[in-house]
């Protein structure tokens, strides 16, 4: 996500023109003919043998702004343990009571311009096969008690969840507005079990407070002729059902989340890079094509800094969102009344660097929110450095490490990077320290190794963690292995603000 506006119109030089040709001309290597089925495939395998299968059927119904579905979800038990139940999220009922929106107080009226509106997700019935299970709701968890004596480790379950969804209206990452239905986090989505078991948490109103695992995706979506929907995954089929409405067919390789918008008035302009389909849906002409070219520029440059971008599309979405970007897999929402101004190619850039952090490599967002936005926020100022030379440069002391200096200067008490979203006080902290700071470690990891190894290692760290999720201690071992020790835990620990535990203790007793 992006949360913060700047002039960036600065930095723009008419040396652009010439680098794009110059990258056009030499930039084209055999690797990119290759279609992205054969990319990272032994990965692929590996994960896409074993991953959960969503089947969604979704009638939307943009008049009473809501959606009746039913969602068919494949579960392998790959834990080491037996399973009594599964856990699923319930995002929209985050947005259910007013009193409980994930929203920071002072940003309600700019979420809820027209005053509150609840939006909810009720499930009607959840079946294994033809025996109706029990299922308890508790705020945003639904826990599905499994038949028999469990899961056993290696076995698999098959459910079937139909479910309603009330769209509130909500400028938010599920909501409408008067252009876009922005729907998004709007099914029940597993929660992931890992080594702490169940990873329950709340919806919080900073960050992306979402953690899952990738996933394959069939998704069909009913919706009135007039709408454009934009989403995850490669829309294989759009045909008419009768004369009012449309079925839209949709495909998804491994991906960690189903996302989408629609809207009767997107239009859409698109172009081809490395053999990716780029899309922009837009409203405003200039902006659209503006959001295109960042957005193909920037899939570019990381294909062949980190690697490969390994779906067939990728698509920019003008949304009716206040809080600047937001990344999906295949999709990113960016809030419409930014196209024209200044600061859309760095929120589209950034947002594209988040189908590296966060789409191909995960991570737990609600425990390292640094890892994937510090990475994300770095790789937006390479991007800038690479297209803009020495102005380029200078965004990362201008963007990045003033917005770590002055967050210094307000002397605050706690420093750490590295913790949990509920241990922020809000967004200026977080934002200085999960952004800011977090760009500045593989800012000072880039100047220490030189670009070579930074690229070297960060590609590694791309091909052993795609489709899977990465933790910090997942990035220094790397670091420490590849760089045989030059940088090493000590080195995080300084960036990251890790106090030793003598200090922590000496502090608590003073
Ligand atoms: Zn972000």
């Amino acid at each position: 996500m992006v949360i913060r506006a700047f002039n960036f119109r600065k930095y723009k030089a008419p040396l652009i023109v010439l680098l794009i040709i110059a990258i056009s001309i030499t930039g084209y290597f055999a690797f990119f003919k290759r279609s992205s089925t054969q990319l990272y495939s032994k990965q692929y395998k590996k994960i896409a043998g074993q991953c959960t299968h969503y089947d969604i059927y979704a009638d939307f119904n943009p008049e009473n702004k809501s959606i009746n579905a039913v969602q068919t979800v494949r579960y392998k038990n790959n834990t080491n343990t037996t399973l009594n139940e599964l856990y699923f999220y319930l995002y929209p009922n985050a947005f259910k009571n007013e009193d409980m929106t994930p929203f920071p107080g002072e940003e309600f009226s700019r979420a809820y311009p027209n005053g509150f509106d609840p939006g909810y997700i009720e499930i009607n019935y959840i079946k294994a096969g033809e025996e109706e299970l029990d299922f308890k709701l508790n705020d945003i968890y639904l826990q599905v008690p499994l038949p028999s004596k469990g899961l056993k480790q290696g076995r698999e379950i098959s459910l079937e969840i139909s479910f309603k969804v009330q769209i509130p209206n909500c400028l938010g990452r599920f909501g409408y507005g008067e252009k876009t239905f922005n729907i998004c986090n709007w099914y029940p989505i597993l929660a992931v079990y890992d080594e702490n078991g169940w990873n329950l948490d709340p919806y919080y109103a900073i960050g992306d407070p979402f953690y899952s695992e990738s996933s394959i995706y069939q998704v069909t979506i009913e919706a009135p002729k007039d709408f454009i929907i934009a989403s995850t995954g490669e829309q294989v089929e759009v045909k008419d059902k009768d004369d009012t409405k449309k079925i839209w067919t949709i495909e998804t390789g491994l991906v960690r989340d189903f996302a989408w918008t629609a809207s009767s008035d997107y239009k859409i302009a698109s172009t081809t890079v490395d053999g990716i389909k780029i899309y922009s849906y837009y409203f405003h002409e200039g902006g659209g094509k503006d959001a295109l070219k960042s957005a193909a520029e920037s899939i570019r440059f990381y294909n062949r800094y980190f690697g490969k971008y390994p779906y067939e599309n990728y698509s920019v979405a003008a949304a009716d969102f206040y809080i600047g970007g937001m990344e999906y897999p295949n999709l990113v929402l960016i809030d419409r009344t930014l196209y024209g101004g200044s600061f859309l190619e760095y929120i589209v850039v950034h947002e594209t660097a988040h189908q590296w952090w966060y789409g191909l490599v995960g991570s737990n967002q609600v425990k390292e929110a640094w890892l994937d936005e510090g990475l994300t926020e770095y790789s937006t100022i390479m991007f800038l450095e690479n297209k803009y030379g020495k102005q380029g440069k200078q965004a990362y002391d201008d963007i990045v490490k003033s917005r770590y200096h002055f967050f210094e200067l307000s002397n605050p008490l706690d420093f750490r990077v590295l913790r949990a979203l509920n241990e922020f006080e809000g967004w200026k902290d977080y934002d200085a320290l999960v952004y800011a700071r977090g760009a500045m470690v593989f800012g000072e990891i880039r100047e220490e190794v030189g670009d070579k190894t930074f690229q070297k290692v960060m590609s590694r760290y791309l091909e052993e963690y795609i489709y899977r999720n990465a933790t910090t201690e997942d990035l220094i071992r790397l670091w420490e292995k590849e760089t045989n020790n030059t940088i090493d835990r000590c080195f995080f620990n300084k960036m990251l603000n890790i106090m030793p535990d003598d200090e922590k203790e000496n502090i608590s007793a003073a």
